[in-house]
């Protein structure tokens, strides 16, 4: 079978949710056994999102082959079974960087280098290329119709259509349905942000319109007939709870069934039942954990989202409601440690790049360590808490990171050896899938019930082999190491009920049908902590 493409455009106003309406669609199609993929392709000038700021554009997802991608790509893998690359994600930094390396190359034969058709083409070229194998494609343009841009990107897939024709491409716009007043819809923007794409030359043949309250069926027509669309392809896109209720959601609003009618596919019902039974885990939980998430971009959630997901799928394994308390780890240098952390049934230390906040990081571990409450320390995490044992059980101290205090004597995390000199913060990253071997008889090995592991790097930093033997000593657990170049992967300690540190961010790679077993396990071992307090509370009031 050709592969066939949804494309999804955006308009009214950006935030709507485009990438996990595309995950959501992903997931009905492959519940119907259909194999997708994606494509994200993001109208700014950045070759990748690796050097954004991620206050603006939230977290930068990494991929199995080492892409620092947009996060969406991040929903596409956690809603299905695909398993993007760097081919999946295309800025128009990138297009361009790659038709002027060719027009430098002399491929183009001396003619005159333009948008239309060279620009153009050449995205036609990198959708075809990234989505080759899948039945199929869908394909997501950041931005909202309108913008400059955007168009290059929407004139691409205008081509594309015309290229493979309507059995085989399928346009689908999300719009904002706007409330007035006393709560009335208006369906205006809507039908403005559908003739600025029709100004472009797409007709959408879907329209998702996100609303608060389902619309009633006069409205669904209504936009029907200005925007030239079925009304029973105008769907409601209703705010929802979690996001993980977006494809049931969807699939009872008939969008499935209408995007394999209108691609001419044939396929059987979707198979559902393991969202439904997440989405019940989801919403009816037992009892809850509370999580002190300690990191430095805590007022931008987005920052996190992949974090922030994984340790909601450790409640959904546990089938328990997990309360993320977002503490800034400036606040914690100024003292305020129990303010903060007292109440938590399991600390988070966050991966983060820079000196700022990372004293309070380390006192969010050294909490962690003495008060006996679980702690998960990811990445930048890990790497401070190898730096409080050091310092305050290992007798190192004036332990430190190279990434605080380069050329000193007690970094105990530094840069290794080959990347010392070397220009700019690009290019020295240890960056996607690495493998690891897990020591026997360990917490972790435990876990995975596994000796071998791959999970995705980023980051630039080391543990030091030469410290080892004292931190060992001390009583730290070296637990995990990436072999072939002897780096420290994980850490715990065996004196602390759950203590564990990993370089690598196992948060990639969990998803809601399939949550990681580290956030599984963190999330169980919280939930048992705070029964043992309310058990030791109990205890004293019975005294
Ligand atoms: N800044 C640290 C490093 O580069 C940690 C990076 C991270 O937490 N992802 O090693």
């Amino acid at each position: 079978m050709k592969t066939k493409f949804i494309f999804i455009t955006g308009g009214v106003v950006s935030g709507l949710g485009k990438g996990i309406s595309g995950a959501s669609i992903g997931a009905l199609l492959e519940g119907r056994g259909l194999h997708v993929s994606f494509m994200k392709l993001d109208p700014y000038i950045n070759v990748d999102a690796g050097t954004m700021n991620p206050f603006q554009h939230g977290e930068v997802f990494v991929t199995e082959d080492g892409a620092e991608t947009d996060l969406d790509l991040g929903h596409y893998e956690r809603f299905t079974n695909a398993v993007l690359t760097r081919k999946n994600n295309f800025t128009t930094g990138q297009i361009y960087d790659s038709v002027i390396r060719k027009e430098r190359a002399g491929e183009y034969l001396g003619s005159t280098i333009q948008v239309v058709p060279h620009i153009i083409d050449e995205m036609k070229e990198k959708v075809r290329e990234s989505t080759e194998k899948a039945d199929v494609a869908i394909v997501e343009i950041g931005g909202t119709a309108g913008d400059i841009e955007s168009l290059p990107f929407l004139e691409a897939i205008r081509q594309l259509r015309h290229d493979y024709g309507r059995e085989n491409t399928l346009f689908i716009h999300l719009t904002l349905i706007v409330y007035v007043g006393n709560g009335e819809m208006k369906t205006k923007p809507t039908q403005h942000s559908v003739g600025k794409l029709r100004e472009i030359g797409i007709q959408p043949d879907i329209l998702i319109c996100r609303t608060k309250d389902p619309m009633p069926q006069e409205i669904k027509k209504k936009i029907a007939m200005f925007t030239n669309v079925e009304t029973e392809a105008v769907i409601n896109g209703i705010d929802v709870g979690s996001v993980y209720e977006v494809p049931l959601m969807f699939h009872q609003e008939g969008l499935d069934d209408k995007i394999v009618e209108y691609l001419n596919m044939w396929t059987g019902r979707p198979k559902l039942h393991e969202w439904a039974e997440t989405v019940d885990r989801f919403r009816n939980p037992v009892a809850e954990v509370t999580i002190a998430f300690v990191g430095k971009y805590v007022q931008h959630e987005d920052a996190y989202e992949s974090l922030n997901e994984a340790l909601i799928h450790g409640g959904i394994a546990n089938r328990l409601r997990v309360n993320l308390q977002y503490v800034d780890s400036e606040e914690l240098e100024q003292g305020k440690i129990s303010q903060f952390l007292e109440g938590a049934d399991g600390i988070l230390v966050a991966h983060g790049f820079g000196e700022r906040g990372t004293e309070g990081k380390i006192e969010a571990v050294k909490y962690a360590r003495i008060n006996e409450v679980p702690f998960f320390g990811i990445c930048l995490g890990m790497q401070m808490a190898v730096i409080e044992f050091a310092r305050n059980v290992a007798q190192i101290p004036n332990a430190s990171s190279g990434e605080i205090t380069p050329d000193h004597s007690e970094n105990v995390i530094d840069l290794m050896p080959e990347q010392e000199g070397v220009e700019g913060t690009g290019g020295t990253m240890r960056l996607g899938g690495y493998s690891a071997k897990l020591k026997k008889g360990t917490l972790i090995a435990s876990i995975y019930e596994s000796e071998d592991i791959v999970e995705r790097h980023r980051h630039r930093y080391e543990v030091m082999n030469r410290f080892l033997p004292q931190l060992e000593k001390a009583g730290m657990v070296i637990s995990g190491r990436h072999s072939e170049r002897d780096l420290v992967e994980t850490i715990e300690l065996n004196d602390h009920p759950w203590f564990l540190g990993c370089q690598y961010h196992p948060e990639l790679k969990s998803k809601p049908l399939k949550p990681h077993p580290l956030f599984a396990s963190f999330i169980a071992a919280s939930y048992s902590f705070r029964q043992s307090l309310q058990q030791a509370v109990a205890s004293v009031e019975k005294d």
